[in-house]
């Protein structure tokens, strides 16, 4: 490289340097001053050409991420650990925009927010480098959501059912089971080529491995790649992540393929933004959260798309919220539930009542939703909504009173038979098939008469006898994608065959 003219700019006497590169084109570097340090913020002054998201080289080897600037000076947040950088230090900018490595060898990988490994596995060889903070596609490049994301979850897919390309928030108080709901997503698109990234923001470090842990234990890890940015990493890297998380789902998105993006959580990654937003002297607004953090939920959101099948494929968002005290009316929750396309809410009442997932139905929902199931599912869920809403008021009406009518007594002992069918447990995700005969057991009432043991039991065993045994009818469901009438007389006999079988005497 040959340097070709140092210069001072005459109006803000900072020191341009112009050099020309191996490839005969000229690169304009700009040089300023650290001026001030507050932990990962750092000041700089001198670099009037600058735009937002733009990298900077510090004299100690460390680099910048510009965030905020004006005429004077340019506030960049650290990356790396800064120990050597100090007030005074050169600050090289080079216009170029901050970018990750990307690669489809990612898959299987755990890595930091700037893509750097962290599971030992070696070095990563990219193929390309994304940028962190990019537009969201355009209105004409997306199409309308019409396929299912099978999350495995009977309660979600058969009442909240969530769409590729869709943004479904998971909000609830701690300990609820939301990141089970988002990891049980993620263990479910096993063999479904869906490509899934799993974002840790702010949690623990042991949380992230048992997390990690379990996925493994799963096999899920196979088509998962882990953005891991616990509370030990730097509040930079906390504040990148789930962007980061993106830009990687972008680069398969291009190569037309599903991805799948859990950011666990986005309430700590606010307040990760509040922090660097105290030390950059903004001033407070609601719940002390500057004013731009629904800008940076918001511009984050928008990136979840499915595009044109000719340009790309989707990219399906799960945040995950916390509440406090079951009180959904924070600022940066409420905020999230408007960008959002609907929301699954998990209450610590029925949590603790033992109905888990602890979905609660009434505050919980996909706008996407029926649009997306198969004929077949969406023919058995389609009452459940109500008749579970009207179990439930029942419920409570009943409490009070002793004595009920045969009809309402019908009405409850089948709304319990349904809560026995939605309780499921964790890191136990089932086949749409399954979710099919099960429901449509339900629809018809063959399953009324038993308790929980029984419904455990037919849960468990159904599918494998009707493969052993009625492998013709599941094909057939599988090609019409609907239950026609003559489908339906089937499963009715082979329903019976299987209770004669485990002798479930109804
Ligand atoms: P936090 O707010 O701390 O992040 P969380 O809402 O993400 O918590 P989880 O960590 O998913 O909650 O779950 C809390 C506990 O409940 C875990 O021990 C988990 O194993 C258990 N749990 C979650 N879902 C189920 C389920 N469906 N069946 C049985 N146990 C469950
Ligand atoms: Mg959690």
């Amino acid at each position: 490289m040959l340097l070709l003219l140092t210069c001072l700019n005459p109006e803000t006497r900072n020191l341009i340097m112009v050099q020309k590169t191996k490839k005969n084109s000229v690169e304009i570097t700009e040089v300023g001053n650290i001026i001030d340090i507050k932990k990962d913020v750092i000041t700089v002054s001198g670099i009037p050409n600058c735009v937002f998201g733009e990298l900077l080289d510090f004299e100690s080897g460390d680099k910048g991420l510009v965030i905020e600037f004006d005429e004077k000076r340019i506030v960049a947040l650290l990356m790396g650990s800064g120990i050597n950088a100090k007030a005074g230090d050169k600050a090289v900018s080079r216009g170029d925009l901050f970018r990750v490595p990307v690669t489809d060898k990612l898959v299987g990988r755990i890595v930091n927010a700037l893509v750097k490994p962290m599971d030992g596995k070696g070095p990563i060889k990219p193929s390309a480098y994304n940028p962190v903070f990019k537009d969201a596609p355009a209105i004409m490049s997306r199409v309308p959501i019409t396929e299912s994301l099978e999350t495995g979850i009977k309660i979600l897919d058969t009442m909240i059912a969530v769409g590729k390309g869709q943004r479904e928030l998971i909000i609830g108080d701690r300990q609820t089971g939301k990141t089970t709901i988002a990891m049980d997503a993620v263990i479910n698109q096993k063999g479904k080529d869906v490509v899934c990234i799993y974002c840790w923001i702010g949690g623990s470090y042991t949380s992230m491995v048992k997390i990690i842990e379990a996925l493994n234990g799963k096999g899920a890890m196979d088509h998962t790649i882990i953005v891991a940015a616990p509370a030990s990493a730097s509040s930079t890297e906390q504040y990148l992540a789930p962007y980061t998380a993106s830009a990687i789902g972008e680069h398969f998105i291009e190569q037309k393929k599903d991805v799948l993006v859990v950011f666990d959580n986005l309430t700590r990654h606010a307040w990760i933004y509040r922090q660097i937003a105290l030390l950059l002297n903004r001033s407070p607004g609601r719940e002390a959260y500057p004013g731009d953090i629904f800008y940076v939920h918001s511009q984050l959101m928008e990136r979840a798309c499915r595009m044109n099948p000719k340009i790309g494929g989707s990219m399906t968002f799960l945040p995950i919220a916390d509440t406090l005290q079951g009180d959904i009316t924070g600022y940066v929750q409420t905020n999230l539930v408007s960008m959002t396309d609907g929301q699954i809410y998990t209450s610590a009442v029925l949590f603790n009542e033992g109905f888990r997932p602890a979905v609660d139905i009434g505050l919980s929902v996909s706008r996407i939703g029926s649009k997306v199931q198969s004929a077949a599912l969406k023919e058995v869920s389609v009452q459940l909504r109500l008749e579970y809403a009207q179990f439930k008021e029942l419920q409570k009406l009943t409490k009070m009173r002793a004595k009920i009518s045969s009809e309402i007594a019908k009405k409850i002992s089948r709304g319990q038979t349904l809560t026995e069918i939605l309780i499921q447990p964790a890191n136990a995700p089932i086949s749409e098939m399954e979710e099919i005969l099960i429901f449509y057991a339900f629809d018809v009432g063959v399953l009324d008469p038993f308790g929980r043991e029984e419904i455990v039991k037919f849960e468990k065993n159904i599918l494998k006898f009707m493969k052993e045994k009625h492998s013709e009818i599941l094909g057939e469901i599988k090609i019409t994608k609907e239950l026609t009438p003559e489908i339906k007389q089937s499963i009715n006999k082979a329903f019976m065959e299987f209770f004669k079988e485990h002798e479930l005497l109804i």
